[in-house]
């Protein structure tokens, strides 16, 4: 049996909000894009679960703020409304099996070697995003030194106490929900640098975690995908790109082959 085959402008793999956005800018350039989605649904690493209970609930990315103006524009022009995150009661940083109330960014520190030792941190690594081209980053001056480097490699070599570690260690969780060892440092200073630094990517007033979306940060590539209609294909996982030939052929699991003419 033959496969049916479908020629496009351009092929895009992935219905996060990154490939739904390119597909929405391409086909308002008059281009004639396809989006290939391994999975059933839209939104990639943002995900909107919603029941009786708790109407929705954001899984998967949530928070936006001041420098994330792509997606605000994008939810402006949906109508969909945002609110601010209630920064009066107490945050609560959980270790160990015990609880500690706490206000502000991140967790108070009373030891002041350890405060010393991670604000030196922070300072580094605002410093070394400074070297890191934010388009470019592959051409900062020590790009493949830093990128072969994880960030657990870079806060051994830059803590000198262990309570500073814990902290930066909480502070990649929370910042891109990965473990220290499992990412690149070169990424993660060029990742914190995007958000205007560790104070802004941290803070809640003014920083990115200020607001969340009334009903859910899914929403944005729903509506995204509703405006692309067909041309989003669910359930069409990309396993071969061959780009040898003078067309792009892109094949799916299920045996779909899309041209790029
Ligand atoms: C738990 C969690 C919390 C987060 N919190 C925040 C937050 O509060 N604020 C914030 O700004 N960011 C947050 N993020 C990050 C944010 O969600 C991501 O940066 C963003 O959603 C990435 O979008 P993307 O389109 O670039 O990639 P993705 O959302 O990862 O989309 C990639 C898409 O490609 C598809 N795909 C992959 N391979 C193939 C293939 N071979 N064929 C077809 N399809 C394929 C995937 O299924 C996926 O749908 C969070 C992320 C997580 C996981």
């Amino acid at each position: 049996m033959t496969a049916p085959s479908n020629t496009y402008d351009v092929i895009v793999v992935g219905a996060g909000i990154s490939g739904l956005s390119a597909a929405k800018l391409l086909k308002a350039s008059g281009l004639d894009p396809v989006v290939l989605e391994a999975r059933d649904r839209v939104g990639g690493r943002t995900f909107t679960v919603q029941n009786k209970e708790a109407k929705w609930v954001d899984l998967g990315g949530a928070y936006i703020g001041p420098t994330q103006n792509r997606i605000l524009r994008l939810a402006k022009e949906y109508g969909i409304k945002t609110y601010k995150v209630n920064e009066q009661e107490n945050l609560v940083h959980y270790v160990n099996g015990k609880s500690y109330p706490f206000k502000g960014s991140l967790p108070p520190m009373w030891n002041p070697i350890a405060l010393m030792d991670f604000n030196n941190l922070f300072r580094t690594m605002d410093k070394m995003g400074e070297e890191i081209p934010r388009d470019a980053p592959w051409r900062a001056p020590h790009a493949e030194e830093w990128d072969k480097m994880t960030m657990q490699e870079l806060f051994e070599k830059l803590c000198w106490t262990r309570t500073a570690r814990r902290f930066a260690t909480l502070f990649v969780n929370l910042i891109v929900t990965a473990e220290p060892h499992e990412v690149s440092a070169l990424w993660l200073l060029w990742y914190v640098k995007q958000c205007g630094g560790i104070m802004r990517i941290c803070s809640t007033t003014n920083g990115g975690q200020e607001r969340k979306f009334v009903g859910g940060a899914n929403q944005v590539s729903q509506c995204m995908a509703r405006e692309l209609g067909d041309r989003v294909k669910l359930q069409s996982p990309v396993y071969r790109i061959d780009q040898t030939g003078d067309m792009v052929v892109v094949e799916t699991v299920d045996k779909q082959t899309y041209k790029v003419s």
